[in-house]
Formats: structure tokens, C-alpha cells, sequence
């Protein structure tokens, strides 16, 4: 059977928290059938760096894309960013200014274990993170035999309101749609199933995004029907990705949820448009 054109948005590296090297995740999308990639790195986007050449080298069409970190109203937002040139400056400006952030509130959170009688080495934990996050310090918790595993090492430590956590102080959901824009990029809310409280979704719902991710990880049907509803009565696009991360979501496999030629194509197109214009 010839399968039609796949494409998946949605994906992490080593450049974030992924444990897939962009190299391998290109590789990983050509055996698993897809034509289109979009590399969403959170809050940076270096897989850029070298992976346009291995998407040549293995025929897939790649299109820059970020996973922001947001805040709207106290909430953690995740903000998808696409179409965007990889050279631009507000975004790659945008990214470091990131970077500073998430690299002063792991000090904050290696301090934190400190006074637990954890006590961590920086180096040990920025070892090999570029846009670092939880997931890192977690592993190093694991590795050192501190918890079990990132399951443990969430519900002991590193989750929303445990005992090491420190909030991320980032920048809210509207001026980051606002820095997305300037790159004439398309802006998306990213997992809308995964926001718990109704009244900031509504909130957010209202705001200028172009698109939802109404196709995620493993979806039914009928999960996906609502947030199509809702993007069909605004005239938003929908897009879709597996969220892969690698081996610290095993159950998650790179092209289990995806997008097919049209919206690409959208997409695309507005790339194409950025690189030349
Ligand atoms: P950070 O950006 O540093 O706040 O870390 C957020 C990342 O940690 C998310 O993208 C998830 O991959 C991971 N994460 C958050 N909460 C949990 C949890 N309860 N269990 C496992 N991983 C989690
Ligand atoms: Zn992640
Ligand atoms: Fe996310
Ligand atoms: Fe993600």
C-alpha cells in the first residue's frame, strides 16, 4: 500500500530534553515513512544547526518549528512556533534570553536539593543540555540512584509545587505571540488537552494564535474531534506531532500522530516565503 504524505510537528532532541540527536531523529523519520519533520525543541531551536543537512541527506522536508514556554494567568502554556527562518534574529534572540533563564532556575533547584542533603554538581547536570530543563536534573537524580526513575523523580522533587521545584519565570503566552509574529511565523497552542482549568483555555482561545494541536501522541478519534470543532469555528489551522522524546517516553514513537500535505503545505510555504523575503 502507498501510503500518503505524513508529516509529524511535533518532536524533541538532545537540544532540549529529547534523547534522540537531530541526526537520529531525521533518521528516525525516514523509517518511519514520513516526508515532513518539524524539530520543536523547548525554548531553542540549535537542532537547527545541523539538522537541515541531514534532512537533505535523508530526503525529508524539514520546517522549523519551537516549543515555547509560556505563562498565562499563573499557567504554564506550551506555544508552538512554525514557519519561521532559522536565521532570524528576534527568534534566535528570543531563545537565548531562555537559555539565561532556564540556566539560573537550575541553580535555583540544585540549591534546593542541596538542603535536602542532595547535593549535585552543576557540571553534572549541564553536562550535555543545551536548553536545559527538569528532565536533565532528573536524570542525573536517577543516575546517581536518588529515585527510581522520572516518574519518581517528579513526584518526589521536581513536580509542579514539590519540594525542589522553582516556577518558571518566562514570559506570558500574548508577547510571545506577539515575537512570533514579528518573524511572520504561525503561532499555535500546543497540547490544549493537557491545560486543566476550563477558563484558561476559553482565555486562550481568544487570544491571536493561529492554530491548536488537535492531533497529538496517541489520540482517538474522538479526542481530536473536539479540538478540531474548535479550530474549524475560527478559521484556525490544525496541526499535529507524536510530542516524541526518545527512551524517556518509550511508549511514544516518532509519526504517531501527524499531518498530512495541505496543512504542510501551509506551512511550508510560509517558510519559503521567510527565507527569501
Ligand atoms: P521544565 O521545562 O524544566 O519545566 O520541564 C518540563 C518538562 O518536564 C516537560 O516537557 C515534560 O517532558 C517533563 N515533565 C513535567 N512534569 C512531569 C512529570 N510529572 N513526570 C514526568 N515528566 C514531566
Ligand atoms: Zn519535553
Ligand atoms: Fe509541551
Ligand atoms: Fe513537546
Amino acid at each position: 500500500m502507498i501510503e500518503g504524505f505524513q508529516a509529524d510537528l511535533h518532536c524533541h532532541t538532545t537540544c532540549s530534553d529529547g534523547t534522540f540527536s537531530p541526526k537520529e531523529v531525521i533518521m528516525a523519520a525516514k523509517a518511519a515513512n514520513l516526508q515532513g519533520l518539524s524539530i520543536t525543541d523547548h525554548d531553542t531551536i540549535t537542532a537547527y544547526e545541523t539538522a537541515f543537512s541531514y534532512a537533505e541527506e535523508f530526503g525529508i522536508r524539514l520546517l522549523p518549528g519551537v516549543e515555547f514556554s509560556t505563562i498565562h494567568k499563573g499557567q504554564s502554556i506550551h506555544v508552538l512556533a512554525y514557519a519561521f527562518s532559522s536565521s532570524h534574529r528576534g527568534i534566535q534572540e528570543f531563545c537565548k534570553e531562555h537559555h539565561e533563564r532556564r540556566r539560573v532556575r537550575m541553580f535555583q533547584m540544585i540549591d534546593l536539593l542541596g538542603k535536602q542533603g542532595i547535593k549535585l554538581s552543576a557540571d553534572e547536570v549541564f553536562e550535555d543540555a543545551n536548553s536545559i530543563g527538569r528532565p536533565h536534573l532528573a536524570k542525573v537524580l536517577i543516575r546517581k540512584g536518588i529515585v527510581k526513575n522520572l516518574k519518581e523523580a517528579f513526584q518526589e522533587y521536581l513536580g509542579d509545587g514539590k519540594s525542589c521545584f522553582v516556577p518558571s519565570n518566562t514570559v506570558s503566552t500574548e508577547e510571545t505571540i506577539a515575537i512570533i509574529r514579528e518573524a511572520n511565523a504561525f503561532a499555535v497552542i500546543a497540547h490544549p488537552h493537557l491545560i486543566k482549568q476550563q477558563e484558561i483555555v476559553l482565555d486562550l482561545l481568544k487570544l491571536d494564535f493561529d492554530g491548536l494541536e488537535g492531533y497529538y501522541a496517541r489520540f482517538q478519534p474522538h479526542q481530536e474531534r473536539v479540538w478540531i470543532k474548535i479550530a474549524q469555528e475560527r478559521g484556525w489551522m490544525i496541526t499535529g506531532g507524536s510530542d516524541f522524546h526518545g527512551s524517556i517516553k518509550p511508549q511514544i514513537p516518532l509519526g504517531c500522530s501527524w499531518v498530512g500535505e495541505s496543512t504542510f503545505k501551509v506551512l511550508y510555504d510560509r517558510y519559503q516565503e521567510n527565507l527569501n523575503g
